[in-house]
């Protein structure tokens, strides 16, 4: 059974995906996904829903998500997989991850509309259940007519430094390592290519192992196989857990596929096994 795959990475309407979890695990059951796991940033809220629909139709689903980091004033993204869908310890953190986001989204509205861009607050959470942010601003500027793409919305408005951009609070790497791994979670990192150049890979793991980072997204849609063979032997040589996801967000991300990112993708379902280990669950 070595062509089976799992895809350990992805988004639904929770955050800034547009699938609802039940859509989520049919895409998997039909890409012929064996196990996968719903990582929405900064909310464990779809995760129930995931794991009912997955008993029914026979998806495996591991609990997960996706959480910001400030890490040298950039931010990276991590990502906790756990146990099971209830992680009560890290609820309070999330929720005020959460709450940092609305108040964001709400100035970032303020500043559109001085430019001249009305997009409420309303219209923004209308698109997502419970994590919103900028990608959904960025949809409603679409939608109007104000930008032709999300990234025109990103780089002339959004982004850093951009003039509708509002900071929002983010973890340091360790805490958000500390509050997955209390949660009796596994930290990794996700896409490490958006990190920056991978000569400096080294660098940053000599940094983050030692603070509780445990694994690394090796196998990406968008890592090239270059990328991939240099993030493999890294994760070896230092005793890492391999993890590899699609991220995929539906709609929003039309090239990426659950499962099979842009086509090419394979993800060995030999590592959902491990992680699973790792999170003392037993062998399907
Ligand atoms: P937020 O979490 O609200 O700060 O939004 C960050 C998310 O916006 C990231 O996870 C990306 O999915 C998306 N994003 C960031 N920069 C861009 C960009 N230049 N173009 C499109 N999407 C972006
Ligand atoms: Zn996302
Ligand atoms: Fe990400
Ligand atoms: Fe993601």
């Amino acid at each position: 059974m070595s062509q089976e795959r799992c895809d350990l990475h992805m988004h639904t309407t929770y955050s800034d995906g547009t699938f609802s979890p039940a859509q989520l695990v049919a895409r998997a059951k039909e890409r012929g996904v064996k196990t996968i796991a719903l990582t929405d940033h900064d909310t464990l809220s779809g995760l129930e829903e995931c794991f009912v629909e997955g008993e029914k139709i026979g998806v495996e689903v591991i609990a997960g998500t996706e959480l910001s980091v400030d890490y040298r004033g950039k931010t990276t993204h991590i990502l906790g997989y756990f146990p099971g869908p209830q992680v009560p310890s890290l609820e309070e953190k999330l929720a005020r991850l959460r709450a940092g986001r609305d108040s964001r989204n709400e100035k970032i509205c303020q500043k559109l509309c001085a430019l001249g861009m009305e997009v409420t607050l309303s219209e923004v959470e209308a698109l997502a259940e419970e994590s919103v942010g900028r990608p959904h601003i960025a949809q409603v500027m679409l939608k109007k007519g104000y930008v032709s793409s999300v990234k025109e919305a990103f780089d002339r408005f959004l982004g850093k430094g951009k003039p509708a951009y509002v900071a929002r609070d983010r973890l340091l790497p360790r805490e958000s390592f500390e509050a997955i791994r209390e949660a009796g979670g596994v930290p990794v990192l996700a896409h490490p290519i958006f990190l920056g150049p991978l000569e400096e890979l080294d660098e940053v793991l000599d940094e983050l192992v030692p603070w509780g980072l445990e694994g690394i997204e090796c196998i990406y849609s968008l890592h090239s196989a270059e990328e991939t063979e240099v993030l493999l032997r890294a994760a070896r040589e230092r005793g890492l857990l391999v993890t590899g996801g699609s991220d995929f967000h539906g709609a929003v991300k039309p090239e990426i596929d659950l499962g099979v990112g842009k086509g090419e993708l394979f993800i060995p379902h030999a590592l959902a096994e491990e992680l699973k280990r790792r999170l003392g669950l037993g062998r399907s």
